[in-house]
Formats: structure tokens, C-alpha cells, sequence
């Protein structure tokens, strides 16, 4: 079989692999699609650890062509979708239900063999059903929902609520749409480039802002803003500390920011606790999709998320290398790496 492998830093290829074999309690997953994630490319430069020789890819969905012994609930043909953050259920972090921070936490596709490939292994805790009629792109969008409902859940919008969503890569497109079938109102998208806010309307968002010109804290929460003095909760998809330091900005009082963005390593911000604490903001970070894997996919399969418009393009096990060592191309949402193409 075909699988795209990591061997070393900057070292990626697509090459002929032996097919693996299911373990007892494991499940063999023709891959359907894989999404290619900001990960991956920080996985090729380096800038996240894992552990190469490996086959790169944890935004996948395909059908079970074969399974251990010990399996139950899935039956061959079946398509599924792989969360793909193994927690080892044992730890001190695990034991607390915060599984998300296991400290022996195995990611498929970081540190196992992932699904840039023909075929993934995929353990059966790990595995959820989709539907046999779901279009089989839409299952690769599994993962990176189930991220962001850690961050919706985190929120705690309310019905009638407003939000600010800072970013519009796929998290944000993503987020816009659950806040808003959370109950949100208002939702307000700020990102720079005008195909994804045009989108984002498309998708569900009240307003937009263009962060590039103007204030866009004064937009949204000054006294002639979208919603003066500021929104119950802000969700920042970008990534970058500028818009951590707008989230606290455009927060209400009492209000709650929400940070789903990696930001590289070691970068420092300055925040000013006086303002944090008389404003009593609630500052949350969300990190990865503790049991949230199976709302997400419920989600996609009742068809509740807008998931074409966020499909860029479609390329093949041979052209992914090529797509996950560069940069996004100007307005590219998602691309899907489609091993049967
Ligand atoms: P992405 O495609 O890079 O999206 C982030 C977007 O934010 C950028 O493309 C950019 O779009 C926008 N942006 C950059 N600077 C901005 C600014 N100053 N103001 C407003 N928008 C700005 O990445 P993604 O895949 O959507 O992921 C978003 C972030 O979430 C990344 O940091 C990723 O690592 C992280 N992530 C976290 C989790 C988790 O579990 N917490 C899971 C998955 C991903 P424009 O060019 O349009 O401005
Ligand atoms: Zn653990």
C-alpha cells in the first residue's frame, strides 16, 4: 500500500509500505480522506514533536475492511471515524477525566502510523460509526470538530448570546457555525482575508471584520460597535498573541475568552491582571477533543455542518508531500489528501 511518511524533519514521502495487520482489539480502515491540519506541516518543520519513521495524518475517516478477534460493534464495510488521541485511561490526568492531558497520550498520525495512507489501524475505543450514506470527505471533518466543540462546550454560550471569533482557518469556519447552533445570535467572524469572511457569512456569521483595517476592538465592543461594550464570549482561532490580546479586549464584563490557537512555543504576551480581575473575564485555553468525538460526528452526520465550502481542493497520496511542505495557497480552507485518487 501507498502511505506518505515522515522520516526526519523536513524528509517527507510517499512510498509503497507494507498493509498492517489489526491487532485483537483494533480495526483496518481503508482510508476514504484525511485532512491535511496545520500540525502536520509543523510536524515536517519540526516545530512539534513526534516520532519519524511515521505515516503522518489524523483527520481521517474510511471503511473497516478487516478486524481483530476481540472486536464488537463494527462490522466490515462499516465507515467509521478515528479519534485519533489515544489516552492511556490510566494516569493521574486520566483518572481525573481530563483526557486530554494524558500523560502517555499516543496521537495516530503523530506518534502511530496515521492516514496519509491506503490503510490505518485503528484501535475500536477509537472508533466511531458514520453513516453508510454520509459523502466520505465530510468524515475527515470529524477531528477538527470535535476540537473545536471542546472550545464551544468550554464557552458555555448561551441561547441569544454574542460571540467573536478571532481567525478564519477551518477552526474558525468550524467554531462560527457550532456557535451558532449553540444559540448565539450575534456571531462575528474577524479575519483578514475577504474570502473567508464572504464565506463565513455564508456559514452562519452575523457580521465580519477585517482586523487589517482599523481598530477591531473598537469595531466590535466600542460604543459604536457591532456590540458596544463587548461580547459574552470570545473564541480565538488564529494563533497568533495579537489576538489573544484583542480577545480580552473585546470580552465583556464577566464574559469568557476561549483560546483554541497553538502559538509557537516560548512566545510571551503582556496581559494587565488588574483589568482581567475588575472585569472578572474568565481566560480558558482548549486543547484537543476530550469525548467530544462522537457529538462531533453525530453533528456531521445529521448534516447540521456546512462542510463543502470549507473542501479547497483534493489531491493524492503522491501530491501531498508537495501540499504539506508548503504554505496554504491565498484562501485555501481545507485540503483533503483522497488516497483512492
Ligand atoms: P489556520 O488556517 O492557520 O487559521 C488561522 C487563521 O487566522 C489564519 O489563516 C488567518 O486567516 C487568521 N489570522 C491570522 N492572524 C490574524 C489576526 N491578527 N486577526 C484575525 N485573524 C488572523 O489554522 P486552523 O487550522 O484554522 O487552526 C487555527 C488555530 O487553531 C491554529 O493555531 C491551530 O494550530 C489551532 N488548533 C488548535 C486545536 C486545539 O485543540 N486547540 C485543534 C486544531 C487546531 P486570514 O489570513 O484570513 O487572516
Ligand atoms: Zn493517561
Amino acid at each position: 500500500m501507498k502511505a506518505m511518511q515522515l522520516d526526519a524533519v523536513g524528509q517527507l514521502f510517499t512510498r509503497e509500505v507494507e498493509r498492517p495487520e489489526p491487532g485483537p482489539e483494533d480495526l483496518l480502515i481503508r482510508v476514504e480522506a484525511c485532512g491535511v491540519c496545520g500540525t502536520d506541516r509543523h510536524l515536517f518543520h519540526g516545530e512539534f514533536p513526534c516520532k519519524p519513521p511515521v505515516t503522518l495524518g489524523h483527520e481521517f475517516s474510511g471503511i473497516v475492511e478487516a478486524m481483530g478477534g476481540k472486536v464488537t460493534g463494527f462490522a466490515i464495510g462499516d465507515r467509521i471515524t478515528g479519534d485519533p488521541n489515544i489516552a492511556c485511561g490510566r494516569c493521574v490526568h486520566c483518572a481525573n477525566g481530563r483526557i486530554n492531558l494524558c500523560r502517555n497520550l499516543q496521537a495516530i498520525g503523530i506518534h502511530r502510523n496515521g492516514g496519509f495512507a491506503d490503510y490505518v489501524i485503528v484501535p475500536q475505543k477509537q472508533a466511531f460509526l458514520l453513516p453508510a450514506d454520509l459523502d466520505p470527505m465530510h468524515g475527515a471533518f470529524c477531528e477538527p470538530l470535535a476540537c473545536c466543540l471542546h472550545g464551544i462546550d468550554l464557552a458555555e454560550i448561551k441561547a441569544g448570546g454574542s460571540v467573536v471569533v478571532l481567525g478564519g482557518g477551518v477552526i474558525g469556519l468550524l467554531t462560527v457555525q457550532l456557535a451558532r447552533l449553540a444559540g448565539a445570535t450575534s456571531v462575528i467572524l474577524s479575519t483578514r482575508q475577504a474570502v473567508r469572511r464572504t464565506l463565513a457569512e455564508e456559514l452562519g456569521a452575523t457580521a465580519t471584520v477585517d482586523p487589517s483595517e482599523g481598530d477591531v476592538i473598537n469595531k466590535i465592543a466600542g460604543p459604536q460597535g457591532l456590540v458596544p461594550g463587548g461580547v459574552d464570549v470570545v473564541l480565538e482561532c488564529a494563533g497568533v498573541s495579537e489576538t489573544v490580546a484583542q480577545s480580552l479586549k473585546i470580552v465583556r464584563p464577566g464574559g469568557t475568552v476561549v483560546v483554541m490557537g497553538v502559538m509557537p512555543q516560548g512566545e510571551t504576551m503582556e496581559i494587565e491582571p488588574f483589568d482581567l480581575l475588575f472585569r472578572e473575564v474568565r481566560l480558558l485555553t482548549s486543547f484537543l477533543n476530550p469525548f467530544t468525538h462522537r457529538r462531533a460526528a453525530d453533528l456531521i452526520a445529521a448534516g447540521k455542518i456546512e462542510i463543502d465550502t470549507l473542501i479547497s481542493r483534493t489531491v493524492s497520496l503522491n501530491e501531498a508531500p508537495n501540499v504539506v511542505s508548503n504554505p496554504p495557497q491565498p484562501g485555501e480552507v481545507k485540503v483533503l489528501v483522497i488516497p483512492g485518487l
